[in-house]
């Protein structure tokens, strides 16, 4: 079994093998780049040593064979006292995890070596660096010490630290670079009796003992905790296993004439062309990371070192071209010379990653259905959110973690219950608590936003949030929390009960006062606001182009779920071509609330026909507004679904009021009654009670008068020279015994209503029950649409209350790993998936061609819109603001 790869054996596309750092050395390598010499040590390794805990037979003869040669053509041996070669230990799995995993540098010094590599190093260094090869020597074997300590042997990082504190303090500097090779010298001592206390063993003097146990280090990082987390957080497979890459260590801490720098082939946060990146001289890539001292331009590099800086521009170019993507670069210049260390197709913005796209195209290196698969629709959702307009006014007073995008402006609150209190008095208000649970529900419904001191991405405030599509930072650790006082402290400023603050779901920060808000470029795009033909900006051109390529290429259409003109107005701007969802109870709240409660309370015949006879013009207006906005376009309006007691005041609050009234001596006749129709409608489980078609086979006369409404609706539009193209549908239909009464009667009054006018009505039903997915061939019989209800299958499919479940224990299943995300979000493809396929097939088997669509709110959600397209439906239907998203992911499900 093959488990080492040189480097000049590997490429970009083995990275399920070598992983994204071994693949793309090797990648360079044969490109004819720099690199320095070495070999990866593959995943399969990983996974036989972390299943066994042994490395697998064979392995350690591999690494000594690919050793030899990689010393003979460094001609140095590992280690050697007199010339050693060092070697780097790095991590590299196949999608990158910053920071996750381990690295050694500087493996093959010991107390002899270090020694060999001052002289090793004096024959070239500059004699006037700072503190000379003596100097570098020493301060090499002491970072490998402390990192080899740290990462191989869990010694606590901070005694190292301490200890180099410590000579800074004796030496009476602040900078590392203020120790000489004496102080480094003694340091090496500290560390040597630091790591021996905490190990029982001295360091090793054995260069290949070194190795193999740095080599182990970086596979048991793989299921290092914060590895772990970080995996479930970014839904990276647990069982991919790491590779390890062994390479020549190349020094840019040896004096002026080396240096080392990160490099992007284009800005990853705007996407303009250009050379971005950082230098730092006299320094390794740690020193960077850690900040010790200030990085420059990578610009300043033609002023140090033209002929590399030259060389550098070169090697982006063609790596640019090569990978067809921006790349991003880690290099290290030693004594003059260039070395490659790392490339990889750099992360970006979700601005960049439309804007680089477009540009790649325009310069012929990919086509548009390749940068269609360069976007998507997270990304685009994000460019959707409304930005604060930041001038040097605001600074953040601290930064937490972007949990749930968008940008949330209120007053400042600390309980749910004083959230809920100001909210009813119609202020903005955002929740802050160290950590939410699930008592703080209300609360958070009640907010604008949520601050959180505490928590990372799948905390629960987090993921609530996430669920409510509401304004979200959590782990903003900077923030003081002090609830009882209602108050919390910040960079030394107090923030009470009140005051208002602004949060950004997005970035992460938190401002005081109030940041003013505006929508973004994007949605004035989309709200034909920005001429993309004559607008002189890269983003807005590219998301046009990008959209338009996606329409052209797509199967799927897409529809809006809207119930006002104004949604449905706003949607179709936003490209939608059909309401797939108007969901007709909304129509029945406000001052109407009353005339619902008379058909509720309705005695007689009489008295409800009375009810219904004053609802029926207000519909048909609503529909009629609504039929405008969507002229020539399908709308799917679904007949009233919610149980009837909705409208009607809560059971104990009403109960409390009589007998308080009754104890005043009060005519509470009225009231009593209503009190008798509240216990009589009461549900212990009502969403699965009487809801849906079941109220339309119990209340006489209320569908029919939607059905009216609706068609009377159509015919006064067609009247009007608009054409409309009405669908009534059913919900929660279960048998399609229920469908063909609600039918029959429904069939009697369109016919009568539309008489000689050429309107045409359709009848169907929602799948939204699970028998009626199981059913769906003698459903279709009956139905001439389908449209999938794919919040009530998911709630029936898995016993889930849709209105419960996420702040009460789904944190809980999503840190188990038992669903990456919740099912009301993206489609469970396995379960629920399952029931829409069957439905599809026996549906469209019974009744061909059948129209299929979906209008939960999966219709919106970018994995599930590649399901439904996988499916075979018709079109997906989503709120106005996530039909873009809809459009863009159609037509990437394609290409
Ligand atoms: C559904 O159940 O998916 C649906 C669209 O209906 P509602 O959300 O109104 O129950
Ligand atoms: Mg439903």
């Amino acid at each position: 079994h093959k488990y080492v790869y040189d480097f000049a054996e590997g490429n970009k596309d083995l990275k399920d093998l070598l992983g994204g750092k071994g693949a793309n050395l090797a990648e360079m390598t044969n490109l004819g780049l720099p690199v320095p010499p070495g070999f990866t040590i593959t995943t399969e390794a990983c996974k036989a040593y972390l299943a066994t805990g042994e490395e697998p037979a064979g392995l350690a003869d591999q690494i000594a064979a690919h050793l030899a040669a990689l010393e003979r053509e460094m001609g140095r041996r590992l280690g050697d006292p007199d010339d050693p070669l060092l070697v780097s230990v790095r991590s590299g799995a196949k999608f990158s995890m910053p920071g996750m995993m381990e690295t050694v540098l500087n493996v093959g010094l010991n107390d002899r070596s270090v020694i060999g590599l001052s002289a090793q190093a004096g024959g070239a260094a500059d004699p006037t660096a700072a503190g000379g090869a003596d100097r570098f020597a020493w301060d090499s074997y002491r970072r490998l010490i402390q990192m080899f300590g740290k990462t191989v042997c869990e010694v606590p990082g901070e005694e190292f630290e301490q200890a180099l504190d410590d000579a800074k303090r004796a030496k009476g500097t602040t900078s590392d670079l203020d120790l000489d090779a004496d102080d480094l010298r003694g340091l090496v001592d500290a560390y040597k009796k630091i790591f021996s206390k905490h190990t029982g063993r001295e360091f090793p003097q054995d260069p290949r003992e070194q190795l193999d146990l740095a080599i182990r280090a970086v596979f048991e990082s793989w299921n290092a905790e914060r590895a772990v987390v970080y995996r479930r957080q970014e839904r990276i497979p647990a069982d991919l296993g790491t590779a390890v890459n062994v390479v020549a260590m190349v020094f840019g801490n040896l004096g002026p004439d080396s240096g080392t720098g990160v490099a992007f082939t284009r800005d990853p946060a705007s996407g303009a062309q250009g050379i971005y990146g950082d230098y730092l001289a006299n320094a390794q890539g740690e020193d960077v990371v850690a900040g010790i001292r200030n990085t420059v331009p990578l610009q300043e590099l033609a002023r140090i070192d033209k002929p590399a800086y030259d060389e550098l521009l070169d090697y982006m170019a063609r790596l640019e071209r090569h990978y067809k993507d921006l790349c991003d670069i880690e290099f290290t210049i030693e004594h003059g010379k260039l070395w490659m260390l790392q490339t990889r197709v750099g992360k970006r913005t979700a601005a960049a990653a439309f804007v680089i796209a477009g540009q790649l195209v325009d310069e012929g290196l990919i086509d548009l259905d390749e940068a269609l698969h360069r976007v998507n629709g997270a990304q685009l959702a994000q460019l959707m959110f409304p930005r604060f307009q930041l001038d040097h006014e605001f600074e953040p007073v601290a930064t937490g973690i972007g949990a749930s995008p968008g940008a949330a402006v209120g007053k400042v609150v600390f309980t749910s219950a004083r959230a809920v209190e100001l909210a009813g008095q119609g202020e903005a208000v955002i929740l802050v608590r160290r950590e939410t649970n699930p008592d703080d529900l209300n609360g958070m419904i009640a907010a604008r936003g949520i601050l959180t001191s505490r928590g990372g991405k799948t905390s629960h405030a987090a993921v609530v949030a996430r669920g409510m599509g509401k304004t979200c930072v959590s782990g903003a650790d900077e923030l003081d929390i002090d609830v009882p006082k209602r108050r919390f402290t910040v960079a030394g400023r107090t923030v009470t009960e009140g005051d208002v603050v602004s949060i950004d779901g997005t970035t992460g920060k938190v401002y005081l006062g109030e940041v003013p808000a505006t929508p973004s470029e994007v949605v004035q795009y989309f709200e034909g606001q920005l001429d993309p033909a004559t607008i002189d900006d890269a983003l807005v051109k590219a998301v046009h182009r990008i959209m338009s390529h996606a329409d052209a290429q797509r199967r799927l259409a897409v529809r809006t779920n809207a119930d006002t003109a104004g949604d449905a107005a706003r949607a179709r701007r936003f490209g939608a071509e059909g309401i797939g969802l108007c969901r007709t109870e909304h129509m029945f709240l406000g001052d109407r609330r009353e005339l619902v409660e008379r058909l509720i309370l309705a005695r007689d015949e009489t008295e409800r026909n009375d009810a219904l006879a004053a609802l029926l013009p207000l519909q048909r207006a609503d529909f009629v507004e609504i039929f405008r906005e969507m002229d020539g376009l399908p709308v799917t309006v679904r007949l009233i679904d919610p149980p009837l007691h909705e409208f009607l005041p809560p059971l104990e609050q009403l109960a409390v009021d009589v007998a308080v009234a009754q104890e005043r001596g009060e005519d509470v006749a009225k009231e009593e009654a209503l009190l008798a129709a509240v216990r009589r409608m009461h549900e212990q489980n009502p969403m699965l009670g009487l809801r849906g078609v079941r109220l339309g086979l119990v209340i006489p006369g209320l569908f029919a008068m939607q059905v009216r409404a609706i068609t009377e609706a159509a015919v006064e539009c067609a009247r009007q020279g608009l054409r409309a193209y009405p669908e009534i549908m059913v919900p929660l239909v279960g048998a399609v015994q229920e469908l063909e009464t609600v039918r029959a009667e429904a069939e009697k009054i369109i016919a009568e209503v539309v008489g000689g006018s050429d309107v045409e009505v359709l009848i169907g039903t929602m799948i939204e029950v699970p028998r009626a997915a199981l059913t769906a061939g003698q459903i279709a019989e009956a139905a001439q649409f389908f449209s999938f209800g794919t919040n009530d299958l998911t709630q029936m499919a898995w016993g889930f209350s849709r209105d419960d479940v996420e702040g009460a224990f789904f944190w809980r299943y999503l840190e188990l790993g038992i669903f990456g995300i919740s099912p009301f979000e993206s489609i469970d493809a396995d379960g629920v998936g399952r029931l829409v396929r069957i439905a599809t097939e026996e549906g469209r088997a019974a009744r061909p061609g059948l129209k299929l669509g979906v209008c939960g709110e999966h219709g919106g959600d970018p994995d599930s819109v590649h399901f439904f397209h996988s499916v075979g439906l018709d079109y997906v239907s989503c709120s106005p603001f996530r039909v873009p998203v809809a459009r863009l992911e159609a037509g990437r499900a394609v290409v």
